[in-house]
């Protein structure tokens, strides 16, 4: 980001590819959501005024095929696994996009895309009647460009029969309706019923809102063949610049393989979530770099959220002894190069452990300036990376009213005056079950020099996985 030209000065537009929504977001589709909802605070941060699209692929041959296994309408099912997406964004403190529009609402904008590449020789009508409408690769000289590969050396491409086309790597703009399909996921064209092809939605939708030329293209690297080629070959074609950058997350595995494959259910959001709390698995995600693997095991988030527990035990501490202070604004300058250079997190994460033990020390002398000092930089790191646990969505998200944690207090408090009395009169049995009792309700106590403390453990796993 040091040499970073915005295509309007002092803004950014980002446009991330969204989920198909046809099942339930597993830890790798909500990888990129808190990769790009990172690098969107941390352009805010640099000052930018950032517009993020990611759009909703509400209409696909998937939904199609798994919505009639269920014997549901395709747009219920759709619509039921969009609020799913939003729930885990949300749960996992990801802000929702500036703007999200569902490729159902843009048709009109498609089909004057696919008029316009047709009208200029770069897409064809298939000649068997089936109202497809392909792209022909082979007229634009610039195809493969972004995934470095020659067009002869390309798969063919897999998303329609291959019978009307010209060239079997020839990509779908427009599917023609099919009788075992719904007439409901069909809209009139001058070509016949159908409905949009996957590639061309993203580029309709991204010119639409961020116009001819945007800043930064992202999805997960499985989408840049042949995806995001499709795109920018759509989009370049009908005379757009497109996106100036193209930034790919890497993938999500579990024991080697794609995520959703070997882990199935267990890595659905829903679930890893009731195992560790939202904030330690985003914490978790946070610690790769974006380019690299995410190799997920149960034992690996769950070291991470320890990890995690312990700053977050710092800055308890150091709220306490100092009365709290507010996020710093302006960043330490070693944490600001690792972020700059191409969103280095690891290496930032690195220089935030470093505050953290510097702050561990100084809380020894209790109040100080110095310490103030740090625990603004750790609130201020942490906070732009969307986990700053003092700061919203996590703070409101205690779990418990106001009054109920007033009661709480009050009789865990209670409970801690009977243990220290029998720790005074060294009746250790007494106070140790109290302790214990106190633990198995999920009650972890501490004893500092400044007396006992409590905080509510995260909710244990009870099986492996
Ligand atoms: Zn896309």
């Amino acid at each position: 980001m040091r040499d970073f030209e915005p295509v309007h000065p002092g803004k950014v537009g980002i446009y991330h590819c969204g989920l198909t929504v046809q099942g339930a977001p597993h830890v790798g589709h909500i990888y990129k959501e808190v990769v790009f909802d990172v690098l969107r605070r941390w352009f805010e941060y640099a000052g930018y005024e950032v517009t993020v699209i990611a759009n909703v692929t509400d209409i696909e041959d998937k939904i199609l095929a798994k919505s009639a296994e269920r014997g549901v309408p395709w747009w219920a099912h759709a619509y039921e696994f969009e609020r799913e997406l939003h729930w885990a964004y949300d749960v996992l403190g990801c802000r929702p996009p500036t703007y999200e529009p569902r490729a159902t609402g843009h048709i009109p904008e498609m089909l004057e895309m696919i008029q316009q590449l047709i009208d200029s020789g770069h897409a064809y009508v298939a000649p068997d009647g089936s109202g497809d409408v392909y792209f022909d690769v082979k007229s634009w000289p610039a195809y493969g460009e972004l995934s470095n590969q020659k067009i002869d050396d390309m798969e063919p491409a897999e998303d329609a029969d291959p019978r009307g086309k010209r060239d079997p790597r020839d990509f779908a703009l427009w599917k023609g309706h099919t009788e075992d399909t719904p007439r409901t996921a069909s809209w009139p064209t001058p070509w016949g019923r159908g409905r949009p092809g996957w590639h061309l939605e993203c580029s309709a939708m991204a010119g639409k809102y961020l116009g001819t030329e945007f800043d930064i293209h992202g999805g997960g690297l499985d989408l840049r063949f042949p995806h995001h080629e499709n795109e920018l070959a759509q989009s370049t074609a009908v005379g757009q610049k497109f996106a100036r950058f193209w930034m790919h997350n890497a993938l999500v595995t579990a024991a080697g393989e794609k995520m959703s494959k070997s882990l199935g259910n267990g890595a659905i959001v829903r679930n890893v979530v009731r195992r560790v709390r939202p904030i330690e698995l985003r914490w978790y995600l946070v610690q790769s770099h974006y380019r690299s693997v995410v190799e997920y095991s149960l034992a690996s988030l769950e070291k991470a959220a320890t990890g995690f527990q312990r700053i977050e035990g710092f800055i308890a501490r150091a709220t306490e002894v100092t009365g709290g202070v507010e996020p710093a604004t302006k960043l330490p300058v070693e944490f600001v190069a690792e972020m700059d250079n191409d969103l280095s997190t690891p290496a930032a994460i690195a220089v935030l452990h470093n505050t953290v033990h510097d702050g561990n020390k100084l809380i020894e002398d209790g109040d100080s300036p110095a310490l103030r000092e740090n625990l603004a930089a750790v609130r201020g790191m942490l906070a732009v990376l969307g986990l700053d646990p003092l700061a919203e969505p996590w703070v409101s998200r205690t779990g418990a009213s106001e009054e109920l944690t007033e009661i709480l207090d009050g009789l865990v408090g209670a409970l801690l005056e009977q243990r220290q009395a029998a720790r005074e009169r060294k009746d250790y049995a007494a106070s140790d079950e109290i302790r214990d009792r106190l633990k198995a309700l999920g009650v972890v106590v501490e004893d500092t020099p400044q007396g006992s403390r409590w905080t509510i453990a995260p909710h244990q796993p009870t099986e492996g996985n």
